[in-house]
C-alpha cells in the first residue's frame, strides 16, 4: 500500500519553541514552502498536486523533500525550511523525537510508531509497535490452530472454520444436558438423546424418549397376556372386558353365590346355569328371606329393649283421648297399657294402665288407673312381694306452671296382696290402683286435657328397690 501525502502532512507539525529562526518568524510555517503541503490539506485539493503524488508514490512511502525541492528550486527557502526542527509525525502517539526536518525521513525509517505493510503481507498497515501482536493474533494470514480440531489454518479461514468445526463441543438444543462434537449432534439428536421425542409402538402417542417407560407401563395398547387363560394377548385397555366377557377359562360366581348357590364356572356355562336353575336359585332366596325375618325380629326386640325405660318414673302421654273415651264409653272394659318400664335396671318390670270410662267403683263416672308387675328378666334375683310406694299424677297442663294444681294418688302395696307377688309367666290381668282416680267431670277443669292429650306421671319410690 502507498501512503498518501496526506497521511503524514495531517499530523505533521512544527515544535514553536526550539523552531532555529526565532529572529525571522516564531515558528515556521509550512506554508511558506508550499501553499500545496499543508496540514489541512484535503484530498482533493491533494488531487492538484499530481505531480508532488507522483513523486511519493515513486518513493513508495516518505516523500523526498529533495524533490520537492526540485519542483520549488529557490534554495534559500529549501534551507530554511529544512533545518526547522519539527516532532515526529507520531508524536501524540508518543513518539519523543524532535530534529531538523531533513532528518524526519530517516527517523521515520526506525521510528517504531511509524506504520509499515504487514511483514506476512496481509496488506494492513500496522506501527511497528504493535507488529508483533499483529501478527500473532489478528493478522489474517498469521498461522493458528483451530482448539478444538488442532488443524491449523491462517487467521482468515480459521473465522470461517469456527462455528463450522466438527470437533466443536456443543450443548445439544433439546436440554438434555449433554455436550457433544458438531459432528455427532444430529445423530445424538436422532439416537441418543434423552429428550428426543419417539413415537409410543403400541399407540402411536409421541413422548420425551426418557418418559417412554413410564408411559409403557401405563399405556393402555401394550399387549398383556390374560392371566387366565395365558393364550390370549390382548391389549392392557381391553382385558377387563376379555375376562368379564371372552375369556374361556376365566371363572365367574353364580349371581345368587350370596343365597347360597356354589356354582363357579366359565361365562358361558353360568349363563346356561342360570337358565337352569330359577327353581334351585328361588329356593334359596326364600331361605335368606326367613333368616333376615329373624334377624329383624330379634334385632327388633334389641331395639325394645334400648328404649325401654329403666328410671322408675314413667311419664305417660295418652294424645287423642276423646276418641278413645268415646270408644270406651261403647266398649265395655276398654282398657289402654302404658309402655313397660323397669323401676331401675335390673329392677321390676311394671306397666299402667287406664279405663277412660272407669272400671269397678268408677265405672262410667271416673278414669281408672292401675300398676301391674310383669314378669321381669330379673325377678329370680329381686324381693318379693313387691313393698314400693307408688304414685300416680295427672298432670294440669296450665300454661302457667305456678298455678298449675296436680291431681297425685299414691299407695303402699299390702303384702298380702297377690298382685305384688312374684308374676308367674303368664301374669295376672289384675293389677293395684284407684278405680275412683279422677272423676269425668273433673278432667274437664283446669288444664288436665288440652289438646286432647293427657299426661300421667307413674313413680315408683326407689327406696328399697335393691336387687339382691
Ligand atoms: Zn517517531
Ligand atoms: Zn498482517
Ligand atoms: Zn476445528
Ligand atoms: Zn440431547
Ligand atoms: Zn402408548
Ligand atoms: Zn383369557
Ligand atoms: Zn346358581
Amino acid at each position: 500500500m502507498v501512503r498518501s501525502l496526506s497521511q503524514w502532512t495531517k499530523t505533521l507539525s512544527f515544535p514553536a519553541r526550539i523552531s532555529p529562526n526565532k529572529s525571522s518568524k516564531e515558528s515556521v510555517n509550512i506554508h511558506q514552502v508550499s501553499p500545496t503541503i499543508s496540514p489541512t490539506l484535503s484530498s482533493t485539493s491533494l488531487a492538484k498536486n499530481n505531480e508532488i503524488n507522483a513523486v511519493m508514490n515513486n518513493n513508495n512511502n516518505h516523500a523526498s523533500l529533495s524533490e520537492v525541492n526540485q519542483i520549488y528550486s529557490d534554495p534559500e527557502s529549501e534551507k530554511a525550511i529544512m533545518s526547522s526542527v519539527v516532532y515526529c509525525i507520531h508524536h501524540k502517539e508518543g513518539c519523543k523525537w524532535s530534529d531538523e526536518l531533513r532528518k524526519l525521513k530517516g527517523h521515520l525509517n526506525t521510528c517504531k510508531h511509524d506504520a509499515i505493510p504487514c511483514t506476512s503481507k496481509c496488506g494492513a498497515q500496522i506501527p511497528r509497535v504493535l507488529m508483533e501482536d499483529h501478527l500473532k493474533y489478528t493478522c489474517p494470514q498469521r498461522r493458528t490452530r483451530c482448539e478444538f480440531c488442532n488443524k491449523e489454518f491462517t487467521g482468515h479461514s480459521l473465522e470461517n472454520h469456527l462455528g463450522n468445526c466438527g470437533h466443536e463441543p456443543l450443548y445439544c438444543e433439546n436440554k438434555c444436558g449433554v455436550k457433544v462434537a458438531r459432528r455427532h449432534l444430529s445423530h445424538h439428536k436422532a439416537t441418543d438423546c434423552v429428550k428426543r421425542l419417539i413415537g409410543c409402538r403400541y399407540c402411536g402417542g409421541e413422548f420425551v424418549a426418557d418418559t417412554l417407560p413410564a408411559h409403557h407401563a401405563k399405556c393402555g395398547r401394550v399387549p398383556v397376556h390374560c392371566p387366565k387363560c395365558d393364550i390370549s394377548i390382548i391389549a392392557r385397555e381391553e382385558l377387563e372386558t376379555h375376562l368379564k366377557d371372552e375369556c374361556t377359562v376365566s371363572v365367574h360366581s353364580c349371581s345368587f353365590k350370596e343365597a347360597g348357590c356354589r356354582f363357579k364356572g366359565p361365562r358361558f356355562a353360568l349363563e346356561k346355569h342360570l337358565d337352569e336353575s330359577s327353581q334351585q336359585h328361588l329356593s334359596l332366596m326364600c331361605g335368606v328371606v326367613s333368616k333376615q325375618q329373624h334377624q329383624i325380629a330379634s334385632l327388633k326386640s334389641a331395639l325394645s329393649r334400648l328404649s325401654l325405660n329403666y328410671s322408675g318414673t314413667l311419664i305417660w302421654k295418652i294424645s287423642d283421648f276423646a276418641a278413645k273415651m268415646a270408644e270406651a264409653k261403647s266398649k265395655e272394659g276398654m282398657e289402654l297399657v302404658s309402655p313397660p318400664f323397669y323401676t331401675s335396671q335390673y329392677g321390676y318390670k311394671l306397666q299402667a294402665s287406664l279405663f277412660p270410662n272407669g272400671n269397678g267403683a268408677g265405672e262410667d263416672t271416673h278414669i281408672s288407673v292401675y300398676i301391674k308387675i310383669l314378669p321381669g328378666e330379673y325377678d329370680a334375683l329381686l324381693r318379693w312381694p313387691f313393698a314400693h310406694s307408688v304414685s300416680f299424677t295427672l298432670f294440669d297442663q296450665s300454661t302457667c306452671p305456678e298455678k298449675a294444681c296436680n291431681i297425685v294418688e299414691s299407695f303402699i302395696p299390702d303384702p298380702t296382696w297377690k298382685n305384688f307377688q312374684r308374676p308367674s309367666r303368664e301374669p295376672d290381668s289384675l293389677g293395684f290402683g284407684f278405680p275412683k282416680f279422677v272423676s269425668h267431670e273433673m278432667l274437664k277443669k283446669r288444664h288436665f286435657m288440652k289438646d286432647d292429650t293427657m299426661f300421667i306421671r307413674v313413680k315408683v319410690d326407689p327406696s328399697k328397690i335393691v336387687a339382691v
